[in-house]
């Protein structure tokens, strides 16, 4: 037999008990609510998609612009701006991930 401590009240109880003899908190919640562990994969998943993106937009621009370039003089230069906004976007990603994991 274990003792556990009561989630409302914080007295100290048996694990078997259905409810806390104090204020009746019952004890089966603890089992399934146990303060569970934050992972920071939920905010980092978005930022790995946008540097999926940044990634693209940078490597689309680069093909973009090597192979418009020939053929339109005035082409080239929008795709040359994805390419420098899709690297530009992966060097601002880098540093907020950096910024976040210290
Ligand atoms: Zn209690």
């Amino acid at each position: 037999m274990a003792m556990i401590a009561c989630a409302e009240c914080g007295k100290s109880i048996s694990d078997r008990a259905d409810a806390c003899p104090q204020c009746g908190c019952p004890v089966g919640n603890l089992h399934r609510d146990l303060p569970g562990v934050q992972t920071t994969q939920k905010t980092s998943k978005p930022l790995k998609f946008l540097m999926l993106l940044a990634l693209l937009a940078m490597f689309a621009g680069c093909i973009g612009y090597s192979s418009n370039r020939s053929d339109h003089e005035l082409g080239g230069g929008g795709w040359l701006l994805l390419c420098l906004f899709g690297f530009a976007s992966l060097v601002i990603l880098q540093f907020v991930r950096w910024w976040h994991h210290g």
